[in-house]
């Protein structure tokens, strides 16, 4: 059984108890798929103050978390877990950008620590030498990385084998299915999600598209992917790969484009 354990690292613990205690995530620990495990950064420094940040050399704005309770909290965790594949994770906006195929890829990890930065951001020897990647979450910056790691941890979750009560709803999410999962060349595109509908048929004079109630599947399945190309062409484009496209599903596009 898949089983992923996270380390997080983090000034405020406090922070994670709500995401962590809803829907997915909480149900994914309650199956024993996930483990989280909060470490305050304050237990990890020496002094009367538990100082976790100083002033930055050469002098500037702001504060920067020191290196040595980040040292010192990693060398903790692993101290819980010998012989683990190491993955510690900087959240930051410096680094990669996270997406669902790299959350595929983590999520292949039995071990996953997320150190959270605060004010101007941490000590560059913690990027350059403890931790084993730097992601971001996006072209903005946030004033600390737990929220990012909330959406890792999330992303992630989701994606392990179990979590959901039906898995194939994540590989046909939007942005595409895992890399090595066994699909066709139109699901190879990495789509949008498709529009979803439920009860009731008609809301203030808003109807549900017919087709959805034809029971007739293949037009479904038909209507589905052409929303999903649509939308996808609408709000994504950068996001279609010619090479992922079917002969049908370029001239759909190509007669949306003209229209
Ligand atoms: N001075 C830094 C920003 C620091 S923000 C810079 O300009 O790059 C404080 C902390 O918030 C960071 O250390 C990081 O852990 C977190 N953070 C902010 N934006 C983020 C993003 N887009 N993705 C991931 N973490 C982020």
């Amino acid at each position: 059984m898949t089983h992923i354990r996270f380390d997080v690292i983090t000034i405020f613990p406090a922070f994670f108890s709500g995401p962590l205690d809803c829907g997915i995530v909480k149900q994914a620990q309650k199956k024993g798929r996930i483990s989280v495990c909060v470490h305050d950064l304050r237990a990890f420094t020496s002094d009367k103050h538990k100082t976790v940040d100083d002033r930055p050399f050469g002098g500037g704005e702001g504060m920067v978390l020191k290196p040595e309770p980040l040292f010192q909290a990693v060398e903790h965790v692993y101290s819980l877990l010998p012989g683990t594949r190491r993955q510690v994770i900087l959240l930051s906006p410096q680094g990669e950008k996270f997406d669902q195929s790299l959350a595929f890829q983590l999520a292949r990890s039995p071990q996953i620590t997320l150190i959270c930065g605060r004010y101007e951001g941490v000590d560059e020897r913690v990027t350059e030498h403890l931790a084993t990647s730097a992601i971001s979450i996006g072209d903005y910056v946030l004033s600390g990385g737990e929220l990012a790691a909330c959406v890792l941890l999330d992303a992630i979750t989701r994606l392990v084998p179990g979590v959901l009560h039906n898995q194939s709803s994540a590989q046909r999410d939007s942005f595409g299915p895992s890399p090595d999962h066994r699909i066709t060349v139109q699901q190879r595109a990495a789509l949008l999600d498709h529009p979803h509908y439920t009860r009731p048929e008609v809301f203030n004079g808003l109807k549900v598209p017919e087709v959805l109630l034809s029971g007739h599947h293949a037009r479904i399945e038909a209507w589905r992917h052409k929303k999903a190309l649509e939308k996808t062409l609408k709000n994504r484009p950068d996001l279609l790969k010619y090479e992922g496209l079917s002969g049908s599903d370029r001239e759909l596009l190509k007669t949306e484009i003209e229209r």
